[in-house]
């Protein structure tokens, strides 16, 4: 059997919804492959002088209910299935929590840890340059994923603006706030992530003082999620990045793991140099180190991938301990291990669902950009929560309506709202 990719895990859902929702073959076609897949090799002049190619893609695999929206990754692995994958799970997700966009994906393939500042704003400059005839904010409007961040949406909007001589806040979410972004769009991913995991404990009768989380990924998604919880009286017993994690029976405060975060760059910096430990002071505190394969498996009742795809598999499924996964990473499952984690009764929130407040704040975003208004934290708070707990009713509903997993639910929601733009439009 060939082995899978991001691309077709992603087609190993949609055919079991597509078939479930009994689709026409004409409306199939609108879902198998993305409208365009834009690729170009990107030139950039190094520090040292030389120039250096990097690959770089854009994808829109749909734009039925609105422009194509979705960030850009710059990651040694970006390549254009992973970014058709993307793209396409930004077409579903845009749906689910209903915000008048498409799906579109952007990737450089680049270790942004080789390149110095300077390098880094030219590698995001001449992406822009390369797409610029491809963006725009009624065409496809970009946002930050993966090492990209808003200092690099400002260089990209710049960009955008000398090479289109306008002045276009919208092109581009995930902007600082003094540049045009919203309030409230750094911490929005694991806000939309927190608000539903809230909701779902409630209706489960559980008491965050009784549970434990453990977290994959410091990120952006993860650190801010771990400050959630703990705020909201968690017990975070498991932190990590891509150099290992940490683990305590009693908990963990991520506001001092972010502290030495900054200061070592790693989540271990207090206990570990590389992977040298002070193993005495470790044990002194209640602090043990383990790498990311252990950390999913460790007991706890919410796991929380925050970091990369395709890290829950067939593999280890069987041994993962918690009740509750909550996906904030793009595609941390397989389709392989959702059949094992159902059979044992785990609950997946999927990343459609489950982290797109990431892409709601954007949308408020974009739509301050529009109107060159500035929402105040309060509405921006209130409004993701009502989006996003609707995105959440919409699939529980359909889950229970039509018997399916979340992860079913939450693609049939998004097929069938994909459906009818489409319909009315003529397009089917
Ligand atoms: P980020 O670059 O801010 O953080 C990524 C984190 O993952 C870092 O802590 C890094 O050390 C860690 N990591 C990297 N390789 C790892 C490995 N091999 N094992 C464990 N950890 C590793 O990225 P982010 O924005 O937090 O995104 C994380 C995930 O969330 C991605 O899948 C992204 O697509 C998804 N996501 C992010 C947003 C957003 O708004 N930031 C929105 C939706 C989805």
């Amino acid at each position: 059997m060939p082995a899978s990719t991001p691309y077709t895990r992603f087609q190993t859902t949609l055919e079991e919804v597509m078939k479930r929702l009994k689709l026409s073959q004409e409306e199939r076609t609108h879902f198998a492959e993305p409208q365009f897949i834009h690729k170009t090799d990107i030139l950039v002049k190094r520090d040292n002088g030389k120039e250096e190619h990097f690959p770089a893609f854009r994808v829109q695999f749909n734009n039925a209910r609105g422009p194509f929206k979705g960030g850009i990754r710059f990651h040694p692995e970006a390549d254009e299935d992973e970014v058709k994958a993307l793209a396409a799970l930004m077409s579903i997700k845009t749906a689910v929590v209903n915000i008048p966009f498409g799906g579109g994906k952007g990737g450089v393939q680049c270790n942004p840890k080789e390149l110095s500042k300077s390098e880094l704003q030219e590698v995001s400059r001449a992406y822009v340059r390369a797409m610029v005839d491809n963006i725009g904010p009624d065409i496809d409007c970009p946002a930050p994923d993966v090492n990209t961040n808003p200092a690099i949406m400002a260089w990209m909007r710049d960009e955008y603006e000398k090479e289109t001589r306008t002045y276009s806040p919208a092109v581009i979410t995930g902007k600082p706030v003094s540049y045009g972004g919203s309030i409230g769009r750094d911490k929005a991913t694991a806000r939309g992530g927190f608000f539903i995991l809230q909701d779902l404990m409630d209706r489960e009768a559980l008491d965050p003082e009784e549970l434990k989380v453990a977290i994959q990924g410091f990120g952006n998604a993860g650190a801010n999620m771990a400050q959630f919880l703990h705020n909201a009286g968690y017990t975070v017993v498991a932190l990590s990045d891509s150099q290992g994690g940490i683990y305590a029976e009693e908990g963990i405060d991520p506001i001092r793991i972010e502290k030495y975060k900054r200061k070592t760059g790693q989540v271990a910096g207090e206990y570990c140099s590389g992977s040298v430990c002070d193993t005495e002071r470790m044990k002194l505190d209640g602090i043990q180190h383990v790498t990311n394969e252990q950390l999913l498996e460790l007991e706890c009742d919410i796991l929380i991938p925050a970091a990369l795809d395709n890290v829950i598999t067939a593999k280890n499924a069987e041994k993962i301990q918690a009740k509750y996964i909550l996906e904030l990473a793009n595609g941390p499952t397989t389709p392989e291990a959702d059949e094992i984690l159902e059979k044992k009764g785990v609950m997946i929130i999927p990343d459609v669902l489950a982290n797109a407040g990431g892409v709601t704040v954007s949308y408020f975003e974009w739509t301050q950009g529009r109107s060159g208004g500035m929402w105040p934290a309060e509405r921006v708070d209130a409004e993701l929560k009502r989006y996003i707990l609707d995105g959440y009713k919409a699939v529980r509903r359909e889950a229970r309506r039509q018997n399916m997993t979340y992860r079913q639910a939450a693609f049939s929601v998004g097929i069938k709202r994909m459906l009818d733009a489409m319909r009315v439009r003529g397009w089917v």
